[in-house]
């Protein structure tokens, strides 16, 4: 093993190969470490919106077709109720097992050179380097990776921040056809539940809520189409749980330290972008480094933020509230386009000046409804 890089990432989840390998495109030495080994798995809706598609192509990461289920829309569901869109023309999501989009991700990592290390845990960071396991390995530049419980945002001194509510959420794959290419959102009284096929075989249904003791199964009643989609079929998986929130740090890099993923902040569960914005988050920090300097990071990493936590809180506006649910159905129902447009804002394919129309037309919509 090399004792000196010019860029250690420190964790090999989906940000941290991101990073690693928009840096490498940029001709760095990089190396990156993961206490888990591949492929990773993660509690997650496992949705990559059409923004987050695009995100991957730059970073030269095409899922084989046989790896992944389309995602064409979103369809919306509470009481018998139910309004979908799709997305804007020539865009598509996909979805995929986190296991297989890791693997297809340190696949890329190493086709382009990046030193990868599995089952070493990094526990410590001085200003010219890590403490890897019981080795000290020299960087001129430390990008934290390590996820929403980061460590590396503590030892940076990156800790301040701000932060919704937090909300629990559950999931677990079902054997069973899946019944559309739609991500599906349920829209329940204490909880949402999220419906997404990941292969011809498999849905991964995920579960939030704000109360820590609702598990996944337990939820499914208040959800009854779905239930009965999913009656009988086997459980491919074990329940994994997550917290959620939108969380907003002051500052996300300091002297040679750079977050980015979970790690820099977190969107929302329900809003899908979370992969997207760190693949974003990759590009633009790659840029910084090339540049030499980490001053423009902050710039672009809250303007990368902003839409998908704005989105987050306009949905949410819905959780816990079936009336303004059913009101919201009811106008995306009469008034298609409406939630097209917001769909399209959503992935990042329509300016919000475009849209202030349609949010008039919602508001009196929602009123009159
Ligand atoms: C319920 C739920 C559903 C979601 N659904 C979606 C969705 O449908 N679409 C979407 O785009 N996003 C979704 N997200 C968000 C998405 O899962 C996260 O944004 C994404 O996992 C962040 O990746 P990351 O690499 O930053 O963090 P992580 O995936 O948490 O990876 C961090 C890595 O760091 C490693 N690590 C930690 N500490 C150390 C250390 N000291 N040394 C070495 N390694 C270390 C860990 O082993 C881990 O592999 C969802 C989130 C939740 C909670």
């Amino acid at each position: 093993m090399l004792n000196s890089t010019d860029i250690f990432v420190i964790g090999g989840g989906p940000a941290g190969l991101a990073a690693a390998i928009a840096a490498r495109q940029q001709g760095f030495r990089v190396m990156v470490a993961d206490g888990a080994k591949p492929g990773i798995d993660k509690a997650c809706g496992e949705a990559l919106m059409p923004d987050a598609v695009t995100a991957l192509k730059k970073l030269g990461v095409a899922l084989p077709a046989a790896d992944f289920y389309p995602l064409r829309g979103v369809r919306f569901l509470s009481s018998g109720l139910s309004a979908e869109a799709v997305f804007p023309p020539d865009s598509a999501g996909q979805s995929l097992r986190r296991t297989a989009l890791h693997r297809i991700m340190v696949e890329r990592a190493a086709a382009v050179g990046v030193d990868l290390l599995w089952q070493s845990v990094v526990k410590g960071i001085s200003g010219d380097g890590v403490r890897v396991g019981d080795r000290n390995i020299r960087a001129s530049w430390i990008i934290g990776a390590d996820g929403a419980s980061s460590r590396v945002r503590r030892w940076a001194g990156l800790e301040a921040y701000s932060r919704t509510k937090l909300r629990y959420a559950f999931r677990r794959h079902y054997l069973v056809a899946p019944w559309t290419d739609r991500m599906e959102i349920y829209w329940g009284k204490r909880s949402q539940a999220y419906a997404t096929a990941v292969s011809h075989e498999q849905v991964c249904v995920a579960v939030a809520s704000c109360d820590s003791e609702l598990r996944l199964e337990e939820s499914l009643p208040e959800f009854p189409q779905l239930n009965s989609r999913l009656r009988g079929a086997q459980a491919t998986s074990a329940e994994r749980g997550a917290v959620s929130a939108n969380c907003k740090l002051k500052r996300v890099w300091k002297k040679n330290v750079a977050l980015i993923g979970d790690a820099s902040g977190t969107v929302d569960a329900i809003t899908g972008e979370g992969l997207g914005l760190a693949f974003s988050q990759a590009v633009a920090l790659a840029n910084c480094l090339k540049a030499g300097t980490l001053a423009g990071y902050q710039t672009a990493h809250r303007r990368l933020a902003l839409r998908p936590s704005v989105m987050a809180r306009l949905m949410l506006t819905l959780d816990g509230r079936p009336v303004f649910q059913q009101r919201t159905l009811r106008v995306f129902q009469r008034r298609p386009e409406i939630f097209r447009r917001l769909l399209a804002l959503h992935v990042g394919r329509l300016s919000p000046i475009r849209l202030a129309a349609d949010g008039l037309t919602l508001g009196w919509g929602l009123l009159t409804a």
